[in-house]
């Protein structure tokens, strides 16, 4: 494969900069800037360009000193050198009733009529500026229909992928005998990508930024790569459940590559299911897709409910055949295939930033716990020590459990308040209300010292945690 452009992608751009990098380089706005005065003048002139330094081209005589098109000698030259119709139309800087091909057509035929050798002078059956690039227009559309057949959409964005080398010499010929203003090759063709797909009355608009299609065509090989993007859904979701995985858990045994694995009975998964399948699949069916993805603002531990109002995600329905569906609807085929374990109440349409916001969030949450130590007895000396550490700024050091995962640090938490105390024999529980980032269960059992103070620490006896409820996420 020929180098192309654009040169390397960072490899930080997220898919849709990506995209972006490809979309054709400005489709530019300009339109032909056209001097028709001097266009006449010029053909009424018998005044010959200078032409004393011909030299071979291919077999013929070739005016390498021609004037810019629209001059007729300027004309004529390109056509020596091969150019199709619509790189005729596109660089001759002649205003027409026609567009395309017709109207290099024109301009051809009057070039023959003004000199009658032209015709057999032509070098070249490859147009130098497009490699005939415009004649494959018609088969690079249909493809890109048949492809959507049955998919949902409204808007498209084209890119053109060029080989460097053509992009090159197609830019050295056009600058050098093309009208001023000329079109560059990678926008003439977007627009006649678009030209086309508009006269075989397709309803679609043709956008530069989030399209619901993305169609990259490759001018050398002809691949045509057509992507539906993602469409975003926002909501809260409250889980009813403890051992619930909040995303898809591959399989320890198999790591998700499932095969054969006795251990997951072939699904790949450690958990049969997921707040995100719980969810994400009735969705997936609904709207024809391929696949979703989960983005939570943070997640509760498998064994760990959210209550209240819900835990704030971003579903990413990826490749949906349709793009629109009633969200009530979509609501209750969560709640009905989720049969209580997880529940939904709204849900509403939204763009890919919303999941930098959510994920970016840093919200208080207020939790419930409950424990179990030796001789509670004394309950006014346990309450008091629970009741001491509201508005405390706690140490915490990464919590054994996950420190395979996390830098192990120091971080400082605020409990913001505690209250509802209760105890029950040898259990107690209470609620609390801290900063984003607490570590909650640690609070209790203190880590081994990692946390300080702690639960713990504070009624000076061993604690075990029985269950931990999220009550709230104070999200706006
Ligand atoms: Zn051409
Ligand atoms: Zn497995």
């Amino acid at each position: 494969m020929a180098e192309d452009e654009p040169k390397a992608v960072e490899p930080e751009l997220d898919e849709e900069d990506e995209w972006q990098l490809y979309a054709s380089a400005g489709y530019a706005s300009t339109g032909f800037i056209l001097d028709e005065g001097a266009t006449a003048e010029d053909e009424n002139s018998d005044e010959p360009w200078f032409d004393g330094d011909d030299f071979d081209f291919g077999g013929n005589t070739v005016n390498w000193d021609a004037p810019p098109c629209p001059a007729p000698l300027g004309i004529a030259h390109v056509i020596k050198i091969g150019i199709c119709d619509y790189c005729l139309h596109r660089i001759g800087g002649r205003r027409s009733e026609e567009r395309g091909a017709e109207a290099g057509a024109v301009l051809r035929h009057e070039a023959y009529a003004r000199d009658e050798e032209l015709q057999s002078k032509t070098t070249q059956d490859l147009c130098p500026l497009c490699e005939n690039l415009f004649e494959d227009i018609g088969n690079i559309v249909e493809r890109v229909f048949d492809s959507l057949s049955g998919t949902d959409f409204s808007t498209i964005q084209f890119g053109i992928h060029l080989p460097k080398d053509l992009i090159q010499e197609e830019d050295r010929i056009r600058s050098r005998y093309g009208a001023p203003a000329s079109y560059p090759l990678k926008s003439a063709l977007v627009e006649a990508i678009h030209h086309r797909i508009r006269s075989s009355n397709e309803e679609v608009d043709f956008v530069k930024e989030r399209p619901d299609i993305m169609v990259l065509v490759d001018g050398l090989t002809l691949r045509v790569d057509v992507d539906v993007r993602p469409i975003f859904l926002y909501g809260r979701y409250r889980k009813l459940v403890r051992d619930l995985p909040q995303t898809r858990w591959p399989c320890r045994a198999c790591r998700g590559r499932a095969d054969d694995c006795e251990s997951c009975n072939g699904t790949g998964l450690q958990y049969p299911d997921s707040v995100q399948d719980l969810i994400g699949e009735p969705i997936r069916e609904a709207l024809g897709a391929d696949d979703t993805s989960f983005h939570g603002m943070g997640r509760e531990d498998i064994d760990v409910r959210c209550l209240g109002s819900g835990r704030p995600f971003v579903l990413e329905v990826k490749r949906p055949s349709k793009r629109n569906h009633p969200l009530d609807d979509l609501i209750c085929r969560v709640n009905e295939n989720a049969s209580g374990r997880v529940e939904i109440d709204s849900f509403c349409w939204c763009d890919r930033s919303k999941i930098h916001e959510v994920k970016g969030s840093r919200s208080e949450k207020t939790y419930t716990i409950r424990f179990r130590a030796d001789d509670l007895a004394d309950e006014e000396m346990v309450t008091n020590a629970i009741s001491s550490l509201s508005g405390v700024v706690i140490d915490q050091e990464t919590p054994k459990r996950v420190s395979h995962r996390r830098a192990a640090k120091t971080r400082k938490r605020k409990v913001v308040s505690v209250d509802s105390i209760l105890i029950e024999g040898n259990e107690a529980q209470f609620s609390l209300r801290c900063e984003a980032g607490t570590y909650i269960k640690e609070l209790v059992h203190s880590d081994e010292g990692r946390t300080k103070p702690s639960v713990q620490s504070a009624i000076d006896r061993e604690c075990e945690v029985l269950w931990l409820d999220v009550e709230e996420i104070h999200a706006d």
